[in-house]
């Protein structure tokens, strides 16, 4: 299910508005539209931030179509999100849920009938949770409660379970499944010719890793693989575009959670110290240790 840690309690509770000023581009190149930020990271490889959870939205241009990695929470979110597209360009879109929790995922019905790409367990646990999900979000975010009865849940309809190669007219990218960590559905998509790789929420930027679904014990590999794919730009599925630099430091975090969860649970000692050892802030510690000493006990869906 969704991550209460930032999603019970994001930095920004502001819905966007399309009030402001027409967007306009920068010096830098930075198109400022309203709350809305979009970054070309690359030739036909753009970034959009939005206040909502802080959220990070990719956008690769090929040839004769385009994808659109996640749809946002709400359908006027996700209708946002397509007029943003839309100013970028016109061709058709496919979608990648990069895993199936709801800012992810919940603005999909806006996007069809197009291809929506995705995790199996993506799909699946979409169909199996997503009520559930939309129940928990609209009691702990009573202002968006009445849109989100709004949402018609949908899942990816184009499912793998490792990889898949995608081709948009002239570009390829790869979609890659490369272990448990965020969540068991997490995927990543490389855009080789640009040396950019979307990371979803395997990468948070601007706060700490979301662990509410993790998988504390193999989230340090996964993201050791996602850094041998060789991209020099990561693109989290929260906050600022980061470097190589940052993804070494917050997979060493990772790995000192799991060092630390994994001495504590030996010396059968309480989650709770295993906590206070974790380089996060206690909350998101706590929620870490909970989740490792999951995995570490053998209960099932715990990896
Ligand atoms: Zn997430």
């Amino acid at each position: 299910m969704f991550d209460s840690e930032r999603h019970c309690m994001p930095r920004s509770w502001a819905l966007s508005s399309r009030t402001g000023p027409a967007p306009h581009l920068s010096d830098a190149g930075t198109l400022v539209a309203m709350d809305a930020r979009v970054v070309e990271l690359g030739n036909g490889v753009f970034a959009f931030r939005y206040a909502f959870f802080d959220q990070t939205i990719g956008l690769v241009v090929g040839d004769d179509g385009c994808l659109v990695l996640d749809t946002r929470t709400l359908p006027s979110q996700a209708r946002e999100l397509q007029e943003d597209v839309r100013r970028i360009t016109p061709l058709p879109w496919v979608v990648l849920n990069t895993h199936h929790h709801f800012d992810h995922t919940f603005g999909n019905a806006n996007f069809l009938p197009a291809r929506i790409l995705g995790h199996t367990r993506c799909a699946t646990t979409l169909l199996e949770l997503g009520e559930d999900m939309r129940e928990r979000v609209a009691a702990n975010m009573p202002d968006i409660a009445g849109e989100l009865r709004d949402v018609r849940i949908v899942p990816p309809g184009e499912t793998f379970g490792e990889s898949v190669v995608l081709e948009l007219g002239g570009r390829r990218m790869d979609l890659r499944h490369l272990g448990l960590g965020h969540t068991d559905n997490d995927v990543v998509a490389v855009v080789p010719d640009a040396g950019i790789v979307f990371a979803g929420d395997l990468v948070e930027q601007g706060a700490p890793p979301s662990f509410g679904d993790s998988f504390p014990l193999d989230w340090p590999d996964t993201d050791r693989r996602l850094l041998e794919l060789g991209a020099g730009t990561i693109v989290p599925g929260h906050g600022e575009v980061v470097d190589r630099g940052f993804v070494e430091r917050q997979r060493d975090q990772l790995e000192a959670a799991a060092v630390a969860a994994r001495g504590a649970f030996a010396d059968g000692l309480h989650a709770e110290v295993a906590a206070r050892r974790m380089p996060f802030p206690p909350t998101s510690s706590r929620v870490c240790a909970e989740r490792a000493y999951a995995q570490l006990a053998g209960v099932p869906g715990a990896g």
